[in-house]
């Protein structure tokens, strides 16, 4: 994953240190040495994470990320601030600033990467989903509920945790605020939460029972709780475990002793993460009506996807990450419909529409764009990638028969492929014309193929 990183320190030698840190893992880095400056880069650059210095003359650090996540332009960037080693009181005012997240001189380089890499990803899939609510939005399908905050009053809070001081440190921390279901067993853990609406879950990693990051991890792999935020509370010295959490997917991490202050103002930023995800899913949920679905293939429409895409290209902006379209057709279809009966024929795109969808990832978006034709969209995706994405789509097809009449039958089936990446300024039906020019010169190749336009 490569995303771009704004460091933000008044003092030279620490920007240089971060760039070279962050450089060497491939980031691309862009610096600021004041805060001014850093609202101004956060304006130009769209950065992706910002790592903030606390102390600088002029305007400090909480005072930048005050101003960052008062405007809605810079709001959604995700800041880390990086404070001086073990100042407690830095770290809750810079919470209360709105900070996501800690790093503490010297900067540790394993820490900073899974730090970086945790909330990069958060930001991804929320930039995704903010997307996805502007398309139906310019759709038409949803009333506008404002961008107003959710509210967080009440949430519930599932702890796995032994009874005892640490237990009773989070009840006291949480409870007036939240409702928290502390539970010791850990399959039970996984079950209520499973079945239940959390908007978090803390898990004590000291927990005697069970291993706590098997339970993460289990999370992670449920359907029900993929989305769940996960709050791990971790031993200084337990660093070893505590990358291992982030790496599966844990949400964020608080270091014993618990600071009171410091877990709650994390938690909430974790409630009303949950609470701004839920509204965006929702909404998106609500929109995606048959308005914009394929009957046929549960699969979205053409005037989705083509609102999708230009949406996409128009928010590109600075994000100046690749983009890729493929037009896919099923070779010789009126055939299978002549041969084998329309239904058939109905059998064989609900298939094929499959198969596309289990070969694209969540941030991809595949449509049906014509009788026979689909469409897929895959943002940061250089063109090598979309090559051997369409080449293994292309496999998938043809390699395994399709089954039709219910499966008493099976039918070989290829497809041909147009793959076109976007070029510089340009727009979505030129876009889409170059991937049908090549898509044509696969039908023209000898079908069963994919080409990349030029
Ligand atoms: P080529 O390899 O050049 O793409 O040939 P083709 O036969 O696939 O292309 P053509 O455009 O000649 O035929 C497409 C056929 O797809 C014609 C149309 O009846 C059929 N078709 C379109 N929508 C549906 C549908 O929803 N269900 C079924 N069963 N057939 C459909
Ligand atoms: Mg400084
Ligand atoms: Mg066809």
């Amino acid at each position: 994953m490569s995303a771009r990183v704004l460091v933000v320190d008044d003092v030279p030698a620490n920007v240089r240190l971060l760039e070279a840190k962050l450089g060497s893992e491939y980031f691309e880095v862009v610096t600021a040495s004041d805060g001014l400056k850093a609202l101004e880069q956060a304006h130009r650059e769209h950065p992706d994470i910002i790592l903030l210095d606390v102390m600088m003359p002029g305007m400090d650090g909480f005072e930048v990320c005050r101003r960052l996540k008062a405007d809605p332009a810079t709001q959604h960037i995700p800041v880390i601030m990086v404070t001086a080693l073990n100042d407690q009181s830095d770290r809750v005012q810079g919470l209360e600033a709105g900070a996501d997240d800690f790093l503490t001189k010297p900067v540790d380089d394993v820490a900073l990467f899974a730090r970086v890499r945790s909330l990069v990803r958060l930001k991804l899939m929320f930039d995704e989903l903010r997307l996805r609510e502007a398309t139906s939005d310019s759709i038409g399908l949803i009333e506008g509920d404002g961008d107003g905050e959710p509210s967080c009053d009440g949430a519930r809070v599932l702890a796995l945790q032994e009874q005892g001081r640490d237990a009773t440190r989070i009840s006291e921390a949480l409870g007036g605020r939240y409702s928290i279901i502390g539970i010791a067993d850990a399959n039970e853990a996984m079950q209520r939460a499973r079945g239940e609406d959390f908007s978090l879950v803390i898990v004590d990693l000291d927990h005697g029972g069970a291993d706590g990051l098997r339970f993460c991890s289990q999370l992670r792999a449920a359907e029900e709780t993929r989305q769940v935020p996960i709050l791990i509370l971790v031993d200084p010295i337990d660093k070893k475990r505590l990358l291992k959490g982030l790496e599966l997917g844990v949400t964020d991490y608080v270091v014993k002793p618990i600071d009171r202050n410091e877990l709650l103002a994390r938690v909430r930023t974790q409630v009303r993460r949950k609470a701004y995800q839920d509204r965006l899913r929702n909404n998106y949920h609500r929109s995606v009506t048959m308005a914009v679905t394929d009957a046929l293939t549960g699969m979205y429409n053409r005037r989705y996807v083509s609102t999708h895409l230009e949406t996409l290209i128009s928010r590109r902006g600075k994000e100046r990450y690749d983009l890729a379209v493929l037009m896919i057709d099923i070779d010789f279809f009126k055939k299978i419909n002549d041969e084998n009966g329309h239904a058939a024929g109905d059998e064989v795109l609900r298939e094929f529409a499959n198969r596309i969808r289990r070969n694209v990832r969540g941030v991809d978006l595949a449509a049906r764009y014509g009788g026979e034709e689909f469409m897929v969209v895959l943002p940061d995706t250089d063109r090598e990638t979309a090559h051997l994405v369409a080449e293994r789509l292309r496999r998938q097809i043809s390699e395994a028969p399709f089954p039709i009449n219910g499966g008493a039958g099976q039918l070989t089936v290829t497809c041909s492929i147009g793959v076109a990446m976007l070029a510089e300024a340009e727009a979505p039906d030129a876009l889409v014309k170059r991937a049908d020019g090549a898509l044509y010169s696969a039908k023209h190749g000898g079908r069963d193929q994919v080409v990349m336009a030029a």
